[in-house]
């Protein structure tokens, strides 16, 4: 069988796992209740939402039915649009065209989403008849490490961002306002950037300032002897991380030659080394599953021999991707949901100590 056939069946699961979670929070309809209408346990739909498996024959049209409903009366101008895009998003990941969505409401064009995905897989599935074997080979192939309190030594309690904004001058109460601006939906991800980087400009960020933060930034024990590791198994190496590229790269040092790639914001200086704009990364929050999933496409590995490793809030989202999602040295999370953490060390001293979950 083509690796590229089975791909797209863990894909497509995935896609539509995704995008039932998203309508879900979207439109805060809650599952437990949707479980009841269409006779099926609640766990059934947490199951369809992490893209273990799609809803049974008999249960798709209540489903469809139920997601249109609710849609059509919670929706907004807004929800519409961000839900389109969410719908777009998924078809483009799996290559299939927007349909032509005259004359359908937002739960409609919701349910043909849905319904394409889900023929996406079932097309495929036909394509390969009945040699579905699952691609998982039971070793671990791809490690994404989030940055800030996973890579990093704990005793640091504020973020890089919020050492900016103090090295700055202001207060951290701003920088933490901001924040919670963004995780009440009042901005945007590039808007929060946008706002940052106008308060960082006014107080002239130069680049020194941000040598100072890395400079005082230490790496957790055995973080060499871990990416040593990894390489000398072929593993391949990502990070992951809501902090700023020139100073995981200011910290990291010569370790970044164990990374295959780093995403995170971006800092752009002028020549003479004054902030000139911030790039904020789309792969923080529910960002840090697509990138894990463009990768698992890529490099066309199951999600299951994927490991993230995470320590905080806005790794929460990382399990949608499907990958294995390792907590250490919580933070601001909870990792006694073991749908959003699969496993966790509470007091992680030594990097080596994650190997163990490393097959
Ligand atoms: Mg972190």
């Amino acid at each position: 069988m083509e690796d590229s056939k089975q791909k797209n069946i863990n894909t497509a699961k995935i896609c539509f796992g995704n995008l039932l979670k998203q309508v879900i929070r979207l439109y805060s309809l809650d599952y437990v209740e949707i479980a009841n209408e269409i006779s099926v346990s609640p766990e059934a739909i947490r199951q369809w939402q992490r893209g273990r498996n799609f809803p049974s024959i008999n249960y798709l049209d209540p489903l469809y039915n139920v997601l249109q409903k609710n849609v059509n009366i919670k929706t907004t101008p807004v929800l519409s649009v961000k839900l389109k895009s969410e719908i777009v998003k998924y078809l483009n990941f799996l290559n299939e065209d927007m349909f032509d969505e005259t004359g359908l409401d937002i739960g409609g064009v919701l349910v043909s989403g849905l319904k394409l995905i889900y023929a996406h897989d079932k097309n495929t599935i036909l394509s390969v008849r009945e040699d579905v074997t699952d691609m998982k080979t039971g070793h671990t192939q791809v490690v994404f490490f989030d940055f800030d309190g996973t890579l990093t030594n704990r005793k640091e309690t504020k973020t890089t961002w919020e050492n900016i904004w103090i090295a700055l001058g202001y207060e951290v109460e701003e920088c933490r306002e901001l924040h919670t601006r963004y995780n009440k939906k009042e901005i945007t991800h590039s808007e929060w950037c946008k706002l940052t980087e106008e308060k960082f400009i006014k107080r002239n960020l130069r680049r020194e300032v941000l040598n100072k933060i890395a400079n005082d930034i230490e790496l957790i024990d055995g973080c060499k002897e871990t990416f040593e590791e990894l390489r000398n198994r072929n593993i391949k190496v990502f990070i992951v991380s809501g902090s700023i590229l020139y100073v995981i790269q200011e910290v990291l040092k010569d370790l970044s030659h164990y990374v295959d790639e780093i995403r995170a914001n971006d800092f752009v200086f002028d020549i003479n080394g004054k902030l000139k704009q911030i790039i904020g990364t789309k792969y923080d929050f529910e960002g840090k599953a697509n990138y894990i999933l463009e990768k698992i496409n890529l490099l066309k590995v199951s999600p299951e021999d994927v490991l993230f490793i995470g320590n905080s809030f806005n790794d929460k989202y990382v399990y949608r991707s499907g990958a294995k999602t390792l907590c250490i040295n919580p933070n601001k999370t909870d990792t006694s949901d073991t749908m959003i953490w699969n496993s966790c060390i509470e007091d992680c001293k030594n990097l080596m100590d994650v190997l163990k979950y490393i097959k």
